[in-house]
């Protein structure tokens, strides 16, 4: 396995036996399939709602601790294969061992595009979406797969911030306008005995369900 997408990495550099996440190889080799695969699905250039929802929900799936069901990525991995149309193969082990300025780049690119897709995911669940962002998919992933200047590469890196703000206010309005708007509220601070289910910011539609 090769893992050096977030801040927990073994030693700053890579987790390359065990995630610190706990990821084993065999998830991380198929989250590793899996966005080699989303990559060529945006290659197709079949933009349309299944195919977007494909990219978005795939990529969310690889970001640290969401899904480390071996079972659900694969058969993840057989849908999205039945939706690319050509034999344009793509490993991204070609970004991996690729000179280190474009790596650095383009890895900067797709992991944007992980915390991006977390949002968009996020904010679809309450159906909410948006043209542009959902455009930056398919072109980003596309990009990634090319030959591309390291100024090009600058290019969609500060476009990447971009996109992952415009895809920050579509979450705060599609949180906003389904629940309203947060007010400080006081909560037990008591530590009680677990096990516990674990909610974070983004997951109110998540907690909206558990609650009903
Ligand atoms: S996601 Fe997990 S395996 Fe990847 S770098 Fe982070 S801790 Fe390591």
């Amino acid at each position: 396995m090769f893992c050096f997408q977030c801040e927990q990495t073994s030693n700053g550099k890579a987790c390359t036996k065990y995630g610190v996440c706990g990821k084993t190889p065999q998830t991380s080799n198929l989250q590793d399939n899996l966005t080699s695969l989303l990559i060529e699905l945006a290659n197709s250039l079949k933009k349309n709602d299944k195919n977007t929802r494909l990219i978005i929900d795939g990529l969310f799936i690889t970001i640290t601790n969401v899904n480390f069901d071996d079972e659900f990525i694969k058969r993840y991995i057989e849908n999205v294969k039945e939706h690319i149309d050509h034999d344009k193969k793509f490993d991204i082990k070609n970004i991996w061992e690729t000179n280190e300025d474009i790596r650095s780049l383009k890895s900067l690119v797709l992991f944007g595009l992980k915390g991006i897709a977390a949002y968009a995911h996020h904010a679809y669940v309450l159906g909410y979406s948006d043209d542009e962002v959902n455009d930056f998919f398919y072109e980003a992933l596309t990009s990634i797969s090319k030959d591309l200047s390291i100024n090009d590469l600058l290019t969609l890196v500060l476009k990447t911030g971009e996109i992952n703000l415009k895809c920050m206010e579509l979450l705060d309005k599609a949180n906003t306008q389904t629940y309203g708007d947060p007010t400080p509220t006081k909560v037990s601070t008591t530590i009680e005995k677990g096990p516990f289910i674990v909610v974070t910011g983004h997951d109110l539609h998540d907690l909206e369900l558990l609650l009903k």
